[in-house]
């Protein structure tokens, strides 16, 4: 019989399915699928997914395949299937076969996902063998990337693979009908992972005096207003009552926590609501399986210690990830702070000796398991901007979700990411793996840790680059590192510059036609002239490099990265840059906000032009005009004067405005356009005298950027807009910039699965890579 047949009526069809289809019930619901459509045949793991071979009547294959397209398992996705008709091969039932390691696919893995409505009923059913047991999980919910050792998914090669299931667990994971059939990290009290709670010095603390489980005992260890270190999904987390002050204050003194707000857990969204006034999107992200830390506004009379929020307006605020979180939140029952559980600039420690270690002079009491952590996998924060959700910290329950898919001739290779806020990228067979965030890579022990994780995720996907992408700046911590993996792997070196990179990351999230403007603004990035990039405009069309086509009119950094923490720095440098714009209010504030002999040092500085790099950097403007409004001192944490001057902008968003948005004076300067801020700065030094409010000089100063852009873009002849960088985490400036876009009819891409800030960086240097490859 030639296989030339009407496919309709093919008696036996074999599909190869790409994505999101392992750990997520997909063979078990293929399996019921098949049988009740009469079909012989098997279902299997691969390492790119899942192969289904079925066949029984003409017909009754495409029938089933239909039915199975129409009704996926809740967390399945399909990105791809190769469909292949052909001969049956006489089998005599359906069965779920064991997986196959054929080689050369792309492993698609799934993130670390909540504890679903059934398996937390289970929980608290005083009936249920489950009854409080802190790892109960099921196909729908549980740990997935966490405890990944290689693919493809299956419990022999997952930290679960050291408990042998018990009888009863085993029927469950064999039974067809039974929620938990092929869930692979399954286990019971009597067979699975236990908690224990230890003191600082690794002694157990008993049970009893009344407490009968250990939850209730760090309830009580916390209500104390001790600190708590929790093993959770992803690795230690440190944990104080909300409401202390001096828990909350002694944690950051201990953690050597800069003025960065600390994120808490509420039990449900109920207590969520107390809190903060939340959107209809936001509370569907409280509530979603990836369970991340929302950055929602706080309510009127927010009930919290005030070291928890320091100077936001927001509080990010979560529900429990983790079955552990959920029996523990059942007791506290109140607002928990939640935090990283590692030191300042070092990585998330995720073994119980080296959170004893690390962390024991921290914590007071420890809550651990024996489920080993495969890999540090944080806590993700997203924030929704404009409606729409957008990642600040992108780790569990998303990574490590493929990011971008392209085409599968393209080279396979590894990113390395920027320095801060590091996250790594692999593209193997054109799909894009983002790691989860990596943090910062400015200690030795976070740079050891941070190579150990690009190899253990490499060996994971199988995956050995061609081409490894890395930060241009030659002195940034990826660039010797990829040089030494390149030489391991015998692969190409290609720096990206890292605005290029922003903009790019923008554009393939978001498949933006080209041409488009890119729009890069951000603290600090290294240029391709050596001087420090921030605020940068390109052109990106089709093919090529991004052109850089305008920047902020360069001015110094005294000190340079000193002029990061003190906005005074900056403010100092404009003032001294006006030239003939000069005025005398801007000097007035100044005498105000900095000693005479500091300034003259400084002045001494940029007339020599002493450790004084060049910057156009819009993060630093930022700085300097939050200063010239009234924000004193350092800057507590990163960006902490921008949010200042955007939560000021806020405050005044119903006030009438005095005069318009400050204007911009733009000029041609050796072939780029150059934006000159400094009549923006005589305007604002004319409000400063005048007595015009900070909040409406922080608003005029949002709506001139917005006018910029669109002007800029209007020079161009470009209607489409891409963002990058850390300066559109300002949800101020974002509403401003989607309302003039709606206005004036241009498409605005914002960066939304991938973090604006240095987070995406990694996944622009892939982009970067495959237009020069296409090129
Ligand atoms: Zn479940
Ligand atoms: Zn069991």
């Amino acid at each position: 019989m030639a296989i030339t047949t009407i496919e309709q009526a093919a008696a036996a069809l074999k599909f190869e399915i790409a994505g999101m289809v392992q750990g997520v019930g997909f063979r078990p619901h293929v399996y019921r699928l098949a049988v009740r459509h009469g079909l012989k045949g098997f279902v299997r793991n691969t390492e790119s997914g899942v192969e289904i071979h079925v066949e029984g009547e003409p017909g009754a294959p495409e029938r089933f395949w239909t039915a199975l397209m129409d009704g996926l398992p809740e967390h399945a996705r399909v990105y791809g299937v190769e469909r292949t008709v052909c001969e049956p091969a006489g089998f005599e039932e359906f069965r779920i076969e064991e997986s196959d390691s054929t080689p050369g696919g792309v492993p698609v893995m799934l993130p670390d996902l909540a504890p679903c409505p059934e398996c937390l009923e289970e929980m608290h059913d005083p009936s249920s063998r489950r009854y409080h047991y802190p790892f109960t999980n099921c196909t729908h919910c549980g740990p997935r990337y966490s405890i990944i050792e290689t693919m493809p998914y299956d419990r022999a090669r997952t930290s679960m693979k050291g408990f042998r299931m018990c009888p009863e667990c085993r029927r469950e994971y064999q039974d067809v009908e039974d929620r938990r059939f092929h869930a692979q990290p399954i286990g019971c009290p009597s067979c699975g992972p236990s908690v224990k709670v230890l003191f600082s010095d690794g002694s157990e603390l008993g049970f009893g005096h009344g407490f009968d489980t250990p939850a209730a005992q760090v309830a009580w260890v916390l209500a104390d207003g001790l600190i708590v270190a929790l093993l959770g999904v992803g690795g230690f987390q440190l944990l104080a009552d909300a409401s202390s002050e001096a828990a909350v204050r002694r944690l950051r003194r201990l953690k050597e926590r800069d003025a960065k707000p600390f994120a808490v857990m509420v039990p449900d969204v109920a207590a969520a609501e107390r809190l903060c006034r939340l959107s209809e999107e936001e509370r569907r992200l409280l509530t979603s399986p990836a369970a991340p830390i929302v950055l929602a506004r706080g309510g009127k009379d927010v009930d919290l210690a005030p070291s928890v929020c320091m100077f936001s307006r927001f509080v990010g605020i979560m529900l429990p990830s983790s079955p552990l979180h959920a029996l523990l939140m059942d007791v506290w029952g109140k607002p928990l702070v939640v935090t990283s559980g590692n030191l300042s600039g070092e990585p998330l420690c995720v073994s119980v000796e080296e959170g004893l270690e690390k962390l024991g002079h921290v914590a007071d009491v420890f809550l651990v398991h024996d489920r080993p952590v495969v890999r540090p996998v944080d806590d993700s924060v997203v924030r929704v901007t404009d409606g729409r959700a957008m990642m600040v910290r992108r780790a569990r329950g998303y990574a490590p979700r493929p990011v971008w898919r392209t085409s599968a001739a393209a080279p396979d290779m590894l990113a390395l990411g920027a320095g801060l806020k590091n996250t790594i990228c692999w593209l193997k067979r054109g799909v894009a793996v983002m790691s989860q965030h990596l943090g910062d890579l400015s200690s030795a022990a976070s740079l050891n840790a941070f190579e150990r994780t690009v190899e253990a995720l490499g060996r994971t996907l199988d995956a050995v680059p061609q081409v490894i992408a890395v930060d241009a700046h030659p002195d940034g911590p990826t660039f010797a590192l990829g040089r030494r993996l390149a030489r391991k792997w015998n692969a190409t070196v290609v720096p990206v510059q890292h605005h290029q990179a922003h903009v790019l990351a923008c554009a393939v999230e978001n498949e933006t036609p080209f041409p488009a403007l890119g729009i890069a603004w951000d603290g600090t990035g290294f240029g391709t002239d050596g001087t420090v990039w921030g605020g940068e405009f390109f052109v990106l069309e089709e093919e090529g490099e991004p052109r850089r086509v305008a920047r902020l009119r360069p001015f110094l950094l005294p000190g340079g990265d000193e002029a990061v923490r003190e906005p005074s720095r900056c403010a100092c440098s404009l003032a001294r840059q006006m030239g003939p714009w000069r005025t005398y209010g801007l000097d007035k504030r100044l005498e105000r906000g900095m000693p005479v002999r500091k300034r003259e040092v400084l002045e001494a500085m940029m007339a020599r032009n002493i450790h004084c790099p060049s910057s156009s950097s819009m993060g630093r403007l930022f700085d300097a005009v939050a200063f010239w409004c009234g924000f004193d001192g350092a800057a507590g944490c990163e960006g902490h004067a921008a949010m200042m001057l955007e939560s000021w902008a806020a405050e005044a968003s119903g006030e009438k405005m005095p005069g318009d948005a400050y204007e911009w004076v733009m000029h041609e300067e050796g072939g780029l356009l150059e934006l000159d801020w400094r009549p923006l700065m005589k305007s604002v030094d004319e409000d400063l005298l005048e007595g015009v409010s900070r909040g409406c000089i922080a608003r005029k100063f949002h709506e001139s950027l917005v006018n910029l852009v669109f002007d800029v873009a209007e020079r161009f002849c470009l209607d489409r807009l891409v963002l990058g960088g850390g300066c559109f985490q300002n949800a101020f400036l974002l509403e401003g910039l989607a309302g003039m876009a709606q206005s004036r009819r241009c498409q605005l891409s914002l960066p939304q699965r991938v973090p604006c800030n240095d987070g995406g960086i990694s996944l622009g240097q892939v982009a970067a890579v495959v237009r020069q490859w296409k090129g």
